[in-house]
């Protein structure tokens, strides 16, 4: 694929001995199989201010964006070269140059631009000639060539002894695949090496879109985030991501519907593809039945007629049919023989007619039937007029009554109707009997229940008793501290005060004694965050979390930040009795409503209820003099996904465990604190000197408190749609759990450097997608525990997320055993093989090879890491046991 060598007459020529050539030249020699092959060689070592230069062909850039070019060549160590001074180079330079035309025949050096110098990377071998030996040196660059059709190659010698075996460019293809029933085409990757292309897919044979198919081709030929899809047309289902037909037998009426079906019982399908399933002889479907029913018959005849006559009014009650057809839709028809009916004494004979969605259907004439024959004017049995109680539970009551005084005929049954007393009639029971007595049961512990008896003959139903009241038996009854006891009786008296425990709401205008009353309340130790928005007054929220710090106190030094309300600065504070200390001054910038003020006093009311290690700590505010200022410990590293940006790559799997520990240790306590922070994001964590990270920014959750109206106004753009759980997006489910959710993104942001969240897609797609199930996948080099702990904190299912404590436990056990960490995703890191399209082929074939790193094994001392996951205090402990180092700790066991 090289062309000649460059001919320009600057160039000199020399002779042609293997030792000593002057310029490019092309050189049979043999491979180390013996097989003869043609390289390009240049040897001039021994004269300075070399300048020689080799060009390829014009290669057509074929809708590539980025090329890669591997290059195999040897280069001769000039140690090895007897007699050369410092004229030797042991590299050569790599450039290129866009073209649109395909037969330049001179170009300017100054038209090609660097790609890079070239060295060998592995220990220089020999070329020899005479022995053959002969290893290579690959190495690969790439490059973005966007603006022309094509480009140029080249490679500057400067005075190197090297022969260029072959050259091999080629770019990158996320290859045509078909995902969710889509077809997505073989696509070339983006120009950039973080760029994603946006593709469109086109439905399969024999399917229909449901969502617009859509999916990005990543720089490396992978592709990522599915989103949208097809569903198989009716008739067809998915197998092996095509649309196959169902088989007879089968069915499939819906393209949403996820399979074909078994035909419904009382139906067949013989041929493939079937939409529907026909019936049966004898057995039918309504036009409105929907195809996965069975298909089905009309009803026997209606059963058990009973007739109540009431003077000149007669009531008929039948039970269902015995045989129903399979179906819930029957209804009757009466037909009545007989007389005027409001004539007394009069004898009549009614038919009752059972029908339901396929008498129709079947064709079948006049439909099932039973009759009952009465005379009017024919009195019921009188009420019955005492109920008594033989037995008592808890959850039963035996009761018996007499026969009513005048029964008018022979008993047929009794009908028993109850309910509980406080539920009045709103919700009753009903029980029959032949006999006096009926054992209720299954009702509820010490609970009243009012009880009504009526008897029925061939007249019908006389009225029913008056109302019967007894109790079941209680429950034992549980025994209640004291101190309890009196807590609550002060709540009571005390006004405006509300509280659940649990799910904390605190409401209330007294601090002191809200405080009082929980210590009563709460088990020792128990601490809950107060909401200082339930404050009336917020600068009492102000005087009871954070304390007042004189002005004269704080020397500012420079800003470092913009927040939401000001400027960021930092300074140093020297505080009466202490060391001077270096913090951090947030101010409120003039001008500020009464609003703003409350707003930006309320993050140090939260952040002074906090004191823990992995938590930035308040030192202190400035509200009787202006500017308003908030001051914080100084966290010399910043934010840290910034921090991680700038260190990419830099630290060991241990270390960016030992931070997360730390996030996980911070939040476990605000969650033991009943603290929903709504906002967890690397950019919302702050790094210190010694790589210790904290929590901070208790800003949004007042946000969102409580406004219902925050949904559908412009505050729901202040929801970070990227870190946010699902049920906290949709419908503003915001508890510990989402906070787990966004902290299982944080980990994904540590473990990646620093790269955003589902890159450079839209929230609408990462909404989608995750709502699909699409989960970020494992960052480079993540260890696979590490990604199937971010995987459990993203469940669906809130309450599937592991608690803040259960990370916590997971995180020490794998800082304990760093092996765990060791391995990464193997086979899933090596890359789907993207067809590397060639444009000129050299030797072999592409394969792309996983980076697995070393082990990991930090470079801190015992004392920072113990610091960095809050352990500290037990330095000497592990001195003691002669744990001196980081690869000692490799050892500890669990004992
Ligand atoms: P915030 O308003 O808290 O988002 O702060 C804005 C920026 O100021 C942050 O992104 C940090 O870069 C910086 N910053 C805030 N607090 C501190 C701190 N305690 N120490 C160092 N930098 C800080």
């Amino acid at each position: 694929m090289l062309c000649c060598p460059h001919k320009d007459k600057k160039f000199s020529q020399g002779d042609k001995k293997q030792e000593t050539l002057r310029f490019w030249e092309e050189v049979s020699i043999m491979d180390e199989k013996n097989i003869p092959i043609r390289t390009y060689q240049v040897c001039n070592v021994l004269e300075p201010s070399q300048n020689n230069w080799l060009r390829t062909d014009w290669i057509p850039r074929s809708g590539a964006q980025r090329v890669y070019v591997e290059v195999k060549f040897t280069l001769r160590d000039c140690n090895s070269l007897p007699g050369v001074t410092g004229t030797c180079k042991e590299t050569f330079n790599l450039y290129y140059h866009e073209s649109n035309e395909d037969r330049e025949s001179y170009i300017k050096e100054s038209s090609f631009i660097k790609v890079d110098t070239v060295a060998a990377d592995e220990s220089f071998t020999q070329v020899d000639v005479g022995d053959r030996i002969m290893k290579l040196n690959t190495e690969v660059r790439d490059v973005k060539v966007t603006t022309k059709k094509g480009f140029y190659l080249a490679f500057q010698d400067v005075g190197a002894c090297i022969a260029l075996v072959s050259v091999r460019v080629f770019y990158k293809t996320c290859p045509l695949t078909i995902r969710n029933l889509a077809t997505f085409p073989d696509t070339v990757t983006g120009a950039d090496t973080s760029s994603l292309v946006e593709v469109r897919g086109s439905c399969v044979n024999r399917s229909e879109e449901r969502e617009e198919p859509k999916m990005y081709c990543g720089a490396d030929g992978e592709w990522l985030v599915p989103i949208g899809g097809c569903f198989c047309s009716p008739g067809y289902e998915e197998r092996g991501g095509a649309c196959k037909a169902c088989t007879a037998g089968f069915y499939k009426a819906r393209s949403v519907d996820p399979a074909c079906a078994k035909c419904p019982p009382h139906s067949y399908s013989l041929r493939d593809g079937a939409t529907v399933c026909d019936c049966h002889t004898g057995y039918f479907r309504a036009d409105s039945d929907p195809a996965s029913m069975s298909c089905t018959q009309p009803p026997s005849a209606p059963q058990q007629l009973i007739s109540v006559v009431n003077e000149t009014s007669v009531v008929l009650e039948w039970a269902p049919p015995r045989r129903l057809g399979g179906r819930s839709d029957a209804i009757y028809s009466v037909d009545r023989l007989g007389e005027n009916p409001h004539l007394t004494h009069t004898r009549y004979t009614f038919t009752v007619h059972a029908r339901n969605g396929v008498s129709r259907a079947s064709g079948a004439g006049s439909a099932p039937s039973v009759s009952v024959s009465v005379t009017t004017n024919q009195a019921a049995p009188s009420p019955v007029s005492m109920i008594q109680v033989l037995d008592v539970t808890r959850h039963s009551l035996l009761l018996s009554w007499q026969q009513p005084d005048r029964p008018n005929g022979v008993i047929l049954e009794y009908e028993v109707k109850f309910y509980e007393k406080d539920q009045k009639e709103r919700s009753y029971r009903i029980m029959r009997t032949f006999s006096q007595t009926v054992d209720v049961t299954g009702l509820s512990p010490l609970t009243v229940y009012v009880f009504h008896v009526r008897a029925r003959t061939a007249a019908g139903y006389g009225d029913f008793s008056s109302p019967f009241e007894f109790s079941t038996n209680s429950d034992p009854f549980p025994l209640i501290g004291e101190g309890v006891n009196s807590a609550f009786l002060l709540l009571r008296a005390a006004k405006n005060i509300y509280i659940t425990y649990g799910a904390v709401q605190l409401i209330y205008s007294h601090s002191s004694l809200l405080s009082s009353l929980l210590s009563l309340l709460l088990p020792t130790g128990v601490k809950i965050y107060v909401d200082p928005f339930t404050y009336e007054d917020p600068d009492q929220a102000i005087h009871d979390f954070a304390k007042e710090i004189d002005v004269s106190s704080i020397h500012i030094e420079k800003v470092i930040g913009m927040g939401e309300f000001g400027e960021v600065c930092s300074g140093r504070l020297r505080l009466q009795g202490k060391r001077e200390i270096y913090v951090a001054i947030k101010s409120l910038k003039a001008g500020y409503s009464d609003k703003q003020r409350r707003d930006f006093l309320s993050e140090a009311s939260i952040m002074g209820q906090f004191d823990h290690p992995n938590i930035i700590r308040l030192e202190g505010v400035v509200t009787r003099c202006k500017p308003l200022m908030i001051i914080t410990e100084y966290m010399e590293n910043g934010s840290l996904d910034a921090f991680l940006r700038k260190h990419d790559g830099q630290f060991t799997v241990i270390q960016l465990v030992g931070m997360l520990r730390g996030i996980a240790s911070g939040m476990k306590y605000l969650s033991d604190m009943n603290y929903v922070h709504r906002d967890l994001a690397a950019r919302n964590i702050l790094v210190n000197s010694n790589l210790v990270c904290k929590v901070s920014d208790f800003g949004l959750s007042r946000v969102l408190e409580d406004d219902p109206e925050a949904a559908y106004t412009a505050r729901v753009g202040h929801i970070p749609i990227r870190w946010t759980a699902p049920e906290a997006i949709t419908y503003r489910k915001f508890t510990t759990s989402s906070d787990v959710w966004s902290y299982g993104i944080v980990m994904w942001e540590v473990v990646s450097y620093g790269e955003r969240p589902y890159w450079d897609m839209n929230n609408q797609d990462v909404m989608k997608a995750v709502e699909e199930g699409y989960r970020l996948p494992a960052p480079m080099d993540c260890p696979v525990v590490l990604h199937q702990l971010m995987l459990d904190c993203w469940e669906r299912e809130r309450a599937e997320r592991p608690s803040f404590s259960q990370i916590l436990n997971m995180l020490d056990k794998l800082i304990r055993n760093p092996g765990t960490l060791r391995r990464t995703g193997g086979d899933r890191y090596i890359l789907p093989i993207p067809t590397g399209t060639m444009l000129e082929s050299g030797l072999g074939s592409e394969v792309c090879v996983s980076v697995v790193p070393e082990a990991c094994v930090p470079e801190w001392s015992v004392y920072e890491w113990l610091q960095s996951i809050g352990l500290e205090i037990y330095r000497e402990t592990f001195a003691a046991a002669g744990y001196n180092n980081l690869e000692s700790l490799l050892a500890l066991t669990h004992q």
